[in-house]
């Protein structure tokens, strides 16, 4: 990696570490005392420190021995906005269904422009402080425009589409199919060109869309070369509801209508029959499996959860956090652990999906699951310049462990992330923003906090 030809262009940043977890493959070992090079918003070289050192004496370093590498960490369901400003209010002990419609819902219709902002910045600067440098918007943004001005404000990449249903009876409802689609091609729109956001259509999912619906969509996503992601099967009631209404499970139905295939990320998929499995496998539809949420909201994934099994039969499968009742807390690094955990003890077998996998489906697992592999996900030449370095000097990383991933997942969480880069830019410093600061959303937060409570009727 380090044979670079003369005529390489120099690096305008050096990202060193002492360990270099490029997760370019399974099982690849780590690189010590190794830097990457960076120019522009990708990575031009992987190699020993003084080496290219010699080659781009005048680039700005960060890191050090002391520090891990690893790439940008992907999380690959994530609600921006709604109930940011109502963090961790909603009870831990209501009926299913009812943190949705008698909190959630509310909260996103009392929103504003300005809220969607603050709310996508908010938790992009917390992503970002967890290494977090991917972000999929899981469908529920009202203001589109507001929540790219947050990836830009923050410097971190994702996708974004806007929100979509076509039930009747419910916050939005009279939208039509095209009314819905046009608000999808409007965002395809607004990202055409953008460096980090990709315009993915989304839908809220569930059975709060139309057949008609639905099937437009994924054609849609299909016919921009996109993705699409929507909700589907957290609780059983989804299948539930599929089986009265059209008398098959969610995931056959949808595949009869023609909607699965490699361009959809299912959010969640807890509960699926053996037939779904074989569909989501035979379309190569992937998954986003949030497991702290199924754990907050008490919806059976200890149970009933198969994406081990699906990851074992050839299914792509990222991690996501959910929304910010939903499982709380930003940090993929929490959800991988609980991850291999649940795995482990699902099938009271410690010799399943340890650390190392569950890293893997943070990182170029997931990436494969978003269809994006080619461009993020690991650290390799002509990647996407996304790097996080992990501060090893804390009492968490003392001793060290011979296996930095043993270390990094059950030992650790994002609170280790020192610096992070995205697209070749420093984005977060010593665990701050460079892009914001901080300090100045906290008025702002508690003020529409107050505001949203008294205008939706909460609390
Ligand atoms: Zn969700």
């Amino acid at each position: 990696m380090s044979d670079r030809p003369t005529s390489a262009p120099s690096a305008d940043l050096l990202v060193l570490a002492g360990t270099v977890l490029t997760q370019a493959a399974a099982g690849a070992a780590p690189m010590a005392d190794t830097a990457i090079a960076v120019a522009g918003d990708r990575i031009i070289d992987i190699g020993p420190i003084e080496t290219l050192r010699a080659a781009s004496p005048d680039a700005r370093t960060i890191g050090g021995t002391d520090h891990i590498a690893l790439p940008g960490l992907i999380n690959a369901h994530q609600h921006l906005t709604g109930d940011r400003l109502i963090r961790s209010m909603i009870p831990d002990d209501l009926e299913p269904g009812s943190s949705i419609f008698e909190w959630a819902v509310p909260a996103h219709a009392a929103h504003t422009g300005d809220d969607d902002e603050l709310s996508a910045t908010l938790s992009l600067i917390e992503a970002a402080c967890n290494g977090i440098t991917f972000t999929v918007e899981a469908g529920t943004v009202a203001h589109p425009d507001r929540v790219l001005a947050g990836f830009d404000t923050v410097g971190v990449g994702g996708t974004l589409g806007s929100w979509g249903w076509d039930v009747a009876g419910e916050p939005w409802a009279g939208d039509n199919v095209d009314e819905v689609l046009d608000r999808q091609r409007e965002v395809q729109r607004l990202t055409a060109g953008h460096s980090r956001v990709d315009g993915w259509v989304t839908l809220v999912g569930h059975d709060l869309m139309s057949d008609e619906l639905v099937a437009a969509a994924s054609d849609l996503a299909r016919a921009n070369d996109t993705g699409i992601t929507f909700h589907l099967s957290p609780s059983d009631s989804d299948t539930s509801s599929y089986l009265a209404r059209t008398g098959k499970p969610p995931a056959v139905h949808l595949d009869d209508l023609g909607v699965l295939g490699p361009h959809v990320l299912l959010g969640h998929g807890v509960h699926l029959d053996d037939a779904e499995l074989d569909r989501l496998l035979a379309t190569d539809t992937a998954i986003a499996y949030c497991p702290w949420a199924y754990l907050r909201l008490g919806q059976g994934v200890s149970r009933a959860g198969r994406h081990i099994e699906f990851i074992g039969r050839g299914g792509r499968v990222a991690l996501g956090c959910d929304a910010e009742n939903a499982g709380d807390a930003i940090d993929i690094l929490g959800v991988a652990a609980l991850t291999a955990g649940l795995a482990k003890d699902m099938t009271a077998d410690p010799t399943v999906f340890g650390a190392h996998a569950a890293l893997h489906h943070a990182t170029l697992g997931a990436a494969e699951a978003l269809g994006m592999s080619d461009e993020i996900g690991s650290l390799e030449i002509g990647k996407r310049a996304d790097i996080v370095l992990v501060d090893t000097t804390g009492p968490e990383w003392v001793p060290r462990s011979p296996d930095p991933v043993l270390q990094l997942v059950w030992a650790s969480d994002g609170r280790c992330v020192q610096h992070v880069v995205s697209s070749g830019r420093i984005v977060v410093e010593h665990g701050e923003p460079t892009m914001i600061d901080r300090s100045t959303l906290v008025d702002a937060a508690k003020e529409r906090h107050d505001r949203l409570v008294r205008d939706a009727n909460l609390g």
